[in-house]
């Protein structure tokens, strides 16, 4: 493929497939608990993006062996390796004697090749970097940071809850630790041109941070876009047009960036629109084909 796959990138790193494996670190976020907000940004679920978690009652241990056995009918034989992905909420949100304890657990599991934490870039304050320094001395932690956009009125929109020179210093600091970072952006933000989605894929393009997710932007049952879809104010991409917009947005991003999402996973009991993205595996076919017939059609999809 022209772009530059997260299963490539792990299996070079790593020598082998690598499985995420979802996790609940029982935290909150300062957008629901009153320090910028309560109400969670504008397309959050109830459960902070961690839907495919176990339930955050167990211990991570336990979340570890619930969410393995999940996934290991479907694994092939032979070494397994996996990603322990704090994903719900924001996981650098809390003490540093709250977190370490969670964090080594997780990479304790010798099966656990990474340590990736979703969080944001708020709220990765001194002592919370030298806690990451110290865990990727012991194995390869990524940090995920939330931006969605470069563009201030679509951030205020969404209540993110952060300027974007917050992001900018979060990244130079893990950068100066050699943390790897991911970036999520979300792509089909209400009134976002194409040009404004391309923006902020150009822009973090530039950053350094070594991988991207991309996301089309989901709307859940439950959440504040709900209302306004249901409204009529906003809609929603459709596939040709996401395809199109996914495609001019990877062109714009270096050769080396991993891109570790193409779409996203909307929980289907909540998912609401748009009613294609239901169906992920035919989703990413979809793009992976029409992307394969882009590039006959018009050899290298990059611009040189
Ligand atoms: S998306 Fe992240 S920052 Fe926003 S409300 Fe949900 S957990 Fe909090």
């Amino acid at each position: 493929m022209w772009y530059y796959k997260l299963s490539d990138y792990v299996k070079q790193k790593y020598g082998m497939k690598l499985y995420k494996l979802a996790l609940d670190g029982g935290r909150t976020c300062p957008n629901r608990d009153g320090t910028c907000g309560e109400r969670g940004c504008i397309f959050c679920s109830g459960r902070g993006s961690g839907e495919f978690a176990p339930k955050p009652e167990l211990g991570i241990r336990e979340q570890l062996i619930e969410a393995k056995q999940l996934i290991k009918k479907k694994l092939p034989k032979g070494e397994t390796g996996y990603i322990a992905y704090f994903q719900a909420f924001t996981n650098t949100y809390g003490s540093v004697e709250e977190l370490e304890p969670k964090f080594r657990t997780a990479i304790e599991d010798p099966e656990v090749r990474v340590l990736s934490i979703a969080t944001r870039p708020d709220c990765i304050p001194e002592d919370i970097l030298e806690l990451l320094e110290r865990l990727n001395q012991i194995k390869p932690v990524w940090v995920e940071l939330g931006l969605q956009t470069i563009h201030p009125k679509t951030a205020a929109y969404i209540r993110r809850g952060y300027e974007l020179s917050v992001y900018d210093s979060a990244i130079a600091k893990l950068k100066e630790r050699n943390i790897e970072v991911i970036t999520h952006v979300i792509l089909g933000l209400p009134r976002e041109t194409k040009e404004d989605m391309l923006e902020t894929v150009r822009y973090v393009g530039h950053t350094g941070t070594q991988g991207i997710k991309l996301q089309l932007l989901h709307i859940l049952r439950g959440t504040d876009l709900e209302t306004e879809y249901r409204q009529g104010t906003i809609t929603c991409l459709s596939l040709p047009a996401y395809i199109d917009i996914l495609e001019v947005c990877i062109r714009c991003l270096p050769r080396n960036m991993v891109i570790h999402r193409l779409t996203g996973d909307g929980d289907k009991r909540l998912l609401l629109a748009p009613a294609w993205s239901k169906d992920k595996r035919l989703v990413l076919n979809t793009i992976e084909r029409e992307f394969k017939k882009r590039e006959v059609e018009q050899g290298s999809l990059w611009l040189e």
